[in-house]
């Protein structure tokens, strides 16, 4: 069985980089019907904080990719915060230790970083030296004497050849390990270096399928040799490309507006931006609005794409129309806020009927501001319908007062009884009317809005042009 994971750090926001990722994990394990974790890898602990987690599972949640397993879960794979599997780790460094694949190292920070200098200045690609690997006992303890710290290095196995694994998008990979040097596997402090954790963690958790950035890429084979080392199996991993702003650039993180909850908060729905997500860097087969499900079922990680995927926020608008399309009224309804609902209910004009009448021009909740007015309050034409409206002259709105107070807001017969009386009709009929009633040029079909304006409503918005 296919299992997944999304492995963050909870030391930020969720942006959309990272949400994708979770995403993607999601869609292959749903759509191979098996499970996806969420690892936290909580290990820097200065950095993470519970708030974050908090928020970091909420907004999993509100997407609609909420885990199987997680934080808090009893799942037998677990623990699931990396931080509550130290004990493992330890115990997996220890084995690695007693068996010799791998070593102390005493080498400082300032050593290390000569020997690195003076690699690039020769022109070489640094990597460590090997200082460490067979020191004799005595010099052991004179270093350890000297009181130095030793981190705990992995032996790359010498004349192990070519590290080779099949990425789930970018095919085959080959990596000559004489390229890769000795690599801290425990910090100084005793705690586990990142990739080390990461691929013992998915060993014993039971992940089979990793898609990961690919800033990782790099690791993989450091963690292949780790993972033989320990006689631990791999994952299949495909690294994906990075998410990039429309224009190529990196991510405006900080910008605000490309971190979910920024998304949640303007109004963009759950559904649109998983959309958008699934479609950022994955082909499908068709481009229609569907569930989760649906993408899941037609999600295959070889249709992944290798370059960077550019975030365009005229693609999240597209989706969110489609959204907002296939939403029930009820559900638009409580989307749309306080705001509007408290100025419907002081008019009391019903909530859903208010949305069938313009859900067609609302793609987010503040596009309701504007025909909440029109219906419950007052309104300010802008110039052109003020144009417009004034254009129709004295004798077409006498006409339309008339009408109204005629046939009230039935729209057929008032439209019918301006026409006649007016002697007008098609455009210059119905344009000068909605100028007047919702103060704009467009907008939702104006037979609904008047009924929800009402007569008094309407007569009073007519009445300023007759005079
Ligand atoms: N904590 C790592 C990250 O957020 C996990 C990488 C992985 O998925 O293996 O980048």
């Amino acid at each position: 069985p296919v299992v997944t994971r999304f492995a963050p750090s909870p030391t930020g926001r969720l942006h959309v980089g990272n949400v994708r990722t979770a995403l993607f994990n999601f869609l292959l394990a749903r759509g191979a019907g098996g499970r996806f974790f969420l690892r936290l890898e909580d290990t820097d602990a200065e950095r993470s904080e519970a708030d974050h987690e908090r928020a970091l599972i909420r907004d999993l949640a509100w997407l609609g990719v909420a885990p199987d397993a997680g934080p808090d879960s009893d799942d037998p794979a677990g623990p699931f915060r990396q931080s509550e599997r130290t004990g493992l780790h330890a115990e997996q460094l220890a084995r690695l230790e007693a068996e010799g694949a791998a070593y102390p190292c005493y080498c400082t920070a300032e050593e290390l970083d000569a020997e690195r200098r003076a690699q690039v200045a020769a022109g070489r690609p640094p990597r460590y030296g090997g200082h460490c690997r067979d020191l004799e006992a005595a010099e052991r303890e004179r270093l350890v004497a000297e009181g130095r710290r030793p981190t705990l290095r992995f032996r790359v196995p010498a004349g192990r050849g070519e590290v080779v694994f099949d990425d789930l998008l970018r095919g085959e990979q080959r990596t000559d390990t004489a390229t890769l040097g000795d690599f801290v596997i425990r910090r100084a402090d005793g705690s586990p270096a990142f990739l080390f954790a990461n691929a013992v963690d998915d060993a014993l958790m039971g992940v089979t399928h990793v898609l990961r950035g690919e800033d990782h890429l790099s690791n993989t084979p450091r963690q292949q040799l780790i993972l033989e080392a320990l006689g631990l199996p791999a994952p299949r991993w495909g690294h994906v490309g990075l998410v990039t702003e429309v224009d190529g650039s990196p991510l405006a993180k900080r910008a605000g507006s490309r971190a979910l909850a920024d998304l949640r908060e303007a109004g963009f729905l759950p559904e649109a931006v998983a959309t958008t997500l699934a479609h950022l860097g994955h082909a499908f087969d068709h481009d229609d609005f569907v569930d989760l499900a649906t993408l899941a079922a037609g999600f295959r990680p070889e249709r992944l794409s290798r370059g960077p995927a550019r975030f365009d926020p005229d693609q999240l608008l597209y989706w969110q129309r489609q959204a907002v399309g296939a939403a029930e009224d009820a559900a638009l309804w409580a989307w749309l806020g306080p705001r509007v609902h408290e100025r419907l209910a002081d008019a009391g004009i019903e909530g859903e009927a208010f949305v069938a009448a313009v859900r067609e021009n609302l793609r987010l909740p503040e596009d309701a501001d504007h025909w909440a007015e029109v219906v419950a309050g007052t309104i300010e034409p802008d110039p052109e319908a003020a144009e417009e409206a004034a254009g129709a002259g004295r004798e077409y709105f006498t006409a339309a007062v008339e009408a109204v107070a005629l046939h009230g807001t039935d729209f057929k017969q008032v439209t019918a009884e301006i026409g006649e009386r007016a002697g007008v009709r098609g455009r210059a009929l119905y344009r000068p009317l909605r100028a007047a009633l919702t103060g704009r040029l467009h907008g939702p079909e104006i037979g609904p809005l008047l009924a929800l304006m009402g007569a008094d409503r309407a007569s009073r918005r007519l009445q300023p042009y007759v005079s």
